[in-house]
């Protein structure tokens, strides 16, 4: 018993491994524990559902496996929660919103359909923000998740109920989904690890799309070496998603390297006065440890920094009004009852089953997207982008990284942004320069006792060094 909960606490995946391989626990005794933890934490709201039965009769059938000497799979023994955006055939999937209420997916989408192919058991779905928009969760359409380090704050978003689940012991590791930010953001506010990897490098085949061209699927644990087991298992080329990238799968990393790298940071985010001062001692500080143990860090000067914000809510507001037009009341889950022609069922189904953040977003990308606005809007958006991408571009030429503050702040408290939209779109600064370029990012979790809650330094890598990215993340933790 003692060893299970030291397991479900600390356990990394090879621990758990070799606690299976020794028959000192079993896997459905580790699932049931899993279980227990997501009773006891009912109240934060985590999960939208829970396959417990499914998790259970898996785990006996993996428990055979094992004990009859078959070869096992790579995730053998870890628990994995999954986002309400990821579709896994016959079970229900709504992005957190009433207009998908008790749709079916038809199919696995090629990461989970990954995950279970190498062993892993899949305990439940994670709440989050309707159609992963949002920074606090409070978006989604079954009330919000609580951080579990203080349930007066919000866990972040919109994969905010993946990080608590992490945080709080109720899988081993979550996945979710990353559009500007919404794994390294709540996992920077619920104290855990979240990385999102380059555009392309993890299918978006079976994602709820946002917005196409930046969604990017993305791991949250408690530990690197986790991330990187999961990340080459769901990693590589699918020929169900064209704009995966046709690369061999990350490699396995679980040890830090002794390399010394070149280090960028940008002065002006330092001075940014939205920063949180504890915050910004804290990433100095870091950036004298990196110096003394011989990496090279160097202020640069990022001149793009306010039009970050601004290009990426154009640019994904105008695709995810697109994205969003085939929720008709027809094809998908939730329809109206109470109408006579095919006009009036759109209309009334949309109007009902979006959520306000919803409906916001596709009037705002509608009116970017309109004839009369398009060049000013979307097409300055799109140059944005390109000028941003040259940047970064020229900045890796002599750079291996750069390093951010994850978010301006520690978890926010409940209500407290939510109704100011402009000032939580500004906080996703230091999270969608990553998703405009489509390069791999990582937060990684500070404690404070100052603040009394956790906050997260980001290293930012260049494209399809994720490997390099984890192995540095092993020597700054
Ligand atoms: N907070 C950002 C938004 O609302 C990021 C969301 C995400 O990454 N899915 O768009």
């Amino acid at each position: 018993m003692e060893e299970l909960v030291t397991m479900i606490k600390d356990g990394a995946l090879n621990d758990i491994q070799e606690a299976l391989q020794q028959g000192r626990i079993s896997l459905e005794e580790l699932v049931r524990s899993y279980l227990t933890q997501i009773e006891e934490t009912k109240s934060l709201n985590i999960y939208v559902e829970v396959f417990e039965q499914e998790a259970l009769s898996k785990a006996r059938q993996l428990d055979e496996k094992r004990r009859s000497g078959l070869p096992l799979g790579l995730l053998h023994g870890a628990v994995i929660s999954i986002k309400d955006v990821l579709c896994y055939q016959s079970h229900v999937v709504t992005a957190g919103s009433k207009i998908l209420d008790g749709f079916e997916s038809q199919f696995t989408g090629t990461a989970v359909q990954r995950l279970i192919d190498e062993d892993a058991v899949i305990i439940g779905r994670t709440n989050c923000d309707e159609f992963a928009m949002g920074s606090t969760n409070e978006n989604s359409c079954y009330g919000p998740t609580l951080n579990g380090l203080d349930p007066t704050r919000v866990p972040g978003g919109s994969s905010g109920g993946a990080a608590v689940a992490v945080e709080r012991d109720t899988c081993l590791v979550s996945i979710g989904s990353d559009t500007g930010g919404s794994v390294r953001q709540p996992a920077s506010f619920c104290g855990v690890y979240g990385m999102k990897p380059t555009y392309g490098r993890i299918s978006r085949y079976g994602l709820i799309a946002y917005g196409s061209s930046f969604d990017q699927i993305g791991i949250i644990s408690k530990n690197i070496a986790d991330i990187s087991k999961v990340l080459h298992v769901i990693s590589g080329r699918d020929e169900m998603d064209a704009t995966s990238l046709d690369l061999p799968p990350c490699s396995i990393v679980d040890r830090a390297e002794d390399k010394r790298y070149k280090i960028a940071y940008i002065p002006e985010v330092l001075e940014h006065e939205g920063l949180n001062p504890v915050i910004r001692s804290s990433i100095i500080g870091k950036i004298e440890e990196l110096s003394q143990n011989g990496h090279q860090c160097t202020p640069i000067h990022f001149d793009l920094l306010p039009y970050l914000v601004p290009a990426y809510y154009v640019l994904t507001t105008a695709e995810a009004s697109s994205n969003l037009s085939r929720y008709d009341g027809i094809r998908y889950g939730h329809s109206t009852t109470d109408s006579s022609d095919i006009e009036e069922i759109y209309e009334k189904t949309r109007s009902d089953g979006f959520g306000k953040e919803v409906k916001r977003r596709i009037m705002m990308g509608t009116f970017v997207l309109s004839v009369g606005y398009f060049d000013a809007y979307f097409t300055k958006a799109q140059k944005v982008r390109r000028l941003i991408n040259n940047k970064l571009e020229e900045i890796y030429k002599s750079f291996d990284y750069i390093l951010l503050p994850t978010t301006t702040d520690i978890a926010w408290e409940k209500g407290q942004i939510i109704d100011d939209p402009v000032k939580m779109y500004l906080s996703d600064i230091y999270t969608v320069l990553a998703n405009l370029g489509g390069y791999p990012a990582i937060s990684i979790p500070v404690r404070s006792d100052e603040l009394n809650m956790p906050f997260g330094i980001q290293l930012m890598g260049d494209k399809y060094q994720e490997d390099r990215l984890l192995a540095l993340s092993l020597t700054i933790t």
